[in-house]
Order: structure tokens, then sequence, then C-alpha cells
């Protein structure tokens, strides 16, 4: 996707009604600190629009960027113009605070399970892991509960540029049998830093616009 514009439309709290869009969504959920706010603005090609997750007793919330741009086809190369497309990026609520309380994370669950629920528009979960470790059991429980409901999560692997490219089958390998993914997962490992499998990622959600 060349990106045009991107904007934050929409930001849900627990007691928000959720926006009914549109154009699709894809959403972005994983562990606080695996690189999400640094993927959703390389996805953007912003450097902070998207921002680094809340600190613990801060208001977690849903967040609905608008990303609007034209994609790289074949009838470009051809010298003929695309039109503009829009999809929303939804940034979903970092996980894994040792300090939220059992309530808030009680609250937190069902407004993403609302989420997952309602959104007509949602075509896809990706879950983030770090590429250098195993996933947690947070990771695994967060894995099984999009399964339940009702999205196969598309794993990207974070921080790729942190691990020797010699350890990069091994690690997407040990992701794969830490979270017993479902056959055929796919995993895509992306550095915010040099933003291998920017293009990847895109191609996939471009795949939900045309479906
Ligand atoms: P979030 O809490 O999941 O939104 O994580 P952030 O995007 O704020 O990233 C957490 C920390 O990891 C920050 O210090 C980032 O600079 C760093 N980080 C995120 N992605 C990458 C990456 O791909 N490579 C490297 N080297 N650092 C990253």
């Amino acid at each position: 996707m060349i990106v045009k514009n991107a904007e934050l439309e929409t930001v849900c709290g627990i007691t928000s009604k959720l926006p009914e869009n549109g154009q699709i969504e894809v959403a972005f959920a994983g562990k606080s600190n695996v690189g999400k706010s640094s993927l959703i603005n390389g996805l953007m090609n912003r450097k902070s629009l998207a921002r680094t997750s809340s600190a613990p007793g801060k208001t977690q919330t849903i967040n609905f960027y608008a990303v609007t741009g034209r994609r790289e086809t074949k009838k470009e190369a051809q010298g003929m113009v695309s039109a503009d497309e829009k999809v929303y990026l939804v940034d979903l609520p970092g996980y894994g605070y040792a300090k939220v309380s059992q309530n808030e994370k009680q609250k937190w669950g069902k407004m993403i399970e609302d989420y997952l629920h309602k959104s007509s528009q949602l075509k896809a979960v990706f879950l983030l892991i770090d590429i250098r470790h195993d996933p947690s059991a947070n990771d695994k429980q967060m894995y099984d509960w999009v399964l339940h409901n009702g999205f196969s999560p598309i794993i990207i692997a974070t921080k790729l540029d942190k691990i020797k490219r010699s350890q990069v089958q091994k690690q997407v390998k040990a992701i794969k049998q830490g979270l017993q993914v479902e056959k055929g997962t796919r995993v895509i490992p992306f550095s915010a830093e040099t933003k291998q499998g920017r293009e990847e990622i895109w191609s996939v959600i471009e795949g939900f616009l045309d479906a």
C-alpha cells in the first residue's frame, strides 16, 4: 500500500459505542512492549501516530486508525492510475501488565470480546509475538481466545532485526509450537527498524480488500 493519509479516527473505551465503519478492519493484539505501536506506525509510514501502549492503570482503549492509500498494482506499472482505498488498522489494548486488577482485566476482556463479536467489518486479527522469545502463557491464552472468538490469528514475529538471520526459522518454529497454531497459520517476521515484512503484511491486508 502506498499510504496517502493516516489518522486516528475513533477511540473506544469500555463504555463507548463501537463505530460502524464502512470499510474493512484488521486488528492487532499483543503483549505490552511487543512492538505493536511500532508496527502500526511502520504500516502507516508514520513516526509516532500510534502511541506506545499506555502505562498500567491508564485507560485501555481500542483505537481505530483510518488509512487511505493506493495499491501498487500492475495497472500502475502500465501507467494507469488505481483508485484510493481505505482500511482501518485497529489497535487493541496491550495485555500482560502485572499490575492490572482482575476486575480491570475482565472489563478489558469483555470490551475486546464485544468488538470481535460485533464488528461486521473485522477481517483478521494479527497477534504479535517477540521473535526472540518463546510465547508466554499469556500469549497462548490470547491465541486460544481469539480463535475461540472466531478468528484464526495471523502471527507477526516482531523485532526481527534483533536476531541473527540464521536464527529466524528456528524462532518461527518455536513460536508455532509454543502457540500450538492451527495448520497453515502464517507467521510473518517483521522489523520496525528495517521495515522487513511490511510489504508482506500489507499484501495480506490487501487480500481482504479483494475478498
Ligand atoms: P507496544 O507496547 O507493543 O506498542 O511496543 P512499542 O512499539 O512501543 O515498542 C516497545 C519497544 O520496543 C520500544 O522501545 C521500541 O523502540 C522497540 N521496538 C519495537 N519494534 C522494534 C523492532 O522491530 N526492532 C527493534 N530493534 N526495536 C523495536
